[in-house]
């Protein structure tokens, strides 16, 4: 029997147990295997300056912690930066952005990623940012908790439980609304990035994350749905569209994967750890997982040991 129940093995419920086995505490996890995390598709980019344009602040104090988090707990974690780019007719893009973000320096994008020479005439980069393959990330903390003898399994809980099951809470929480996400994987050995490239555009921004052996996650279109089915025809074209411009090159590429993830969220598009109902909840990651999954588990231990003494 364990004492901690965690529900889940997306990002939130791996980071929970990985603190929890940390602590010397016994714990289990308990998940479904025939239902796909949304965490399966994410990009895996630690970059809590660029999200400052639509975030709250709480996501760059929060999220400069993540790549430290992940850097000492697994292997590929790259600290390469992000580049910022916008096609000549959007360059006002490009100042917006720059207008509501920080950390960042102007640069001529060939400076940084040389296979851009000519494509783009100015980008914004963030030296500081940094970013991982969650599929493998998620494979080493899996691992790495295997070998602390947690069990992960599909049965019933046998602990006090942590319920870090996503948007699939949902019945449970009705706060919570799901914002679909739609991604290709693209394999080219003509392209080698070594940093995330994000292209604004003020319809379909887009970004393009190296991955291993020239794979490439282009991500993401942000629809407020519920519904998990497969990529629509518009959100392949418009992602392709978009990588073209950014790359010519990559209408060459083959299109390897698609894939749709439910990003769970709350109102204010934070996370929040809850305890109701005689049970701990994190969830509501929004679109940073990988970002603010480490601090909220954080948080969530410094909750466990402030009730373990009271209750002592
Ligand atoms: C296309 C896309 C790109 C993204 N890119 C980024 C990015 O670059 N950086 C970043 O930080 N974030 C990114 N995100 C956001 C990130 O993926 C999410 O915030 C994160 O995956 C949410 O994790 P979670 O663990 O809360 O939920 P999930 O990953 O959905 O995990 C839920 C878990 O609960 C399990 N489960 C479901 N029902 C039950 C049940 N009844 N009992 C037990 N277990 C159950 C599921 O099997 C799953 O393991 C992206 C998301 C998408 C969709």
């Amino acid at each position: 029997m364990s004492r901690w129940s965690v529900l889940g093995s997306g990002v939130a419920g791996l980071c929970v147990a990985t603190l929890l086995a940390e602590r010397g505490e016994t714990v289990e996890i308990v998940t479904r295997p025939d239902c796909r995390a949304a965490s399966h598709w994410a990009g895996g980019m630690l970059a809590p300056w660029c999200e400052a344009e639509s975030a709250p602040p709480q996501v760059i104090e929060w999220g400069q912690h993540a790549a430290g988090w992940w850097a000492r707990r697994v292997e590929g974690v790259v600290q390469h930066g992000t580049l910022v780019v916008a096609p000549p007719r959007d360059s006002r893009e490009l100042t917006r952005f720059a207008s509501m973000t920080q950390q960042h320096q102007w640069v001529a994008p060939a400076e940084i990623e040389p296979e851009l020479e000519n494509r783009f005439a100015r980008g914004l980069f963030f030296a500081a940012e940094a970013h991982l393959d969650p599929r493998h990330a998620m494979q080493q903390l899996r691992d790495k908790l295997q070998q602390a003898e947690v069990a992960i399994h599909s049965g019933q809980p046998s602990g006090q439980i942590i319920d870090c099951r996503g948007i699939h809470a949902a019945q449970q929480q009705p706060a919570l609304r799901a914002v679909r996400g739609e991604m290709l994987i693209l394999h080219t050995p003509e392209i080698h990035f070594s940093r995330p490239v994000r292209l604004l555009h003020p319809r379909f921004p887009c970004y393009l994350v190296p991955r291993a052996d020239g794979h490439f996650m282009l991500g993401a279109t942000m629809v407020e749905s519920h519904d998990s089915s497969a990529i629509s025809a518009r959100a392949m074209m418009e992602l392709l569209s978009a990588a073209y411009t950014l790359h010519p090159a990559l209408a060459e590429a083959r299109i390897v994967e698609s894939g749709t993830g439910l990003r769970p969220a709350y109102h204010h598009n934070l996370p929040e750890v809850r305890y109701e109902e005689g049970r701990f909840s994190l969830n509501g990651l929004y679109r940073h997982g990988f970002l603010l999954a480490p601090i909220m588990a954080e948080k969530l231990m410094q909750q466990l040991t402030q009730e373990g003494n009271h209750a002592s």
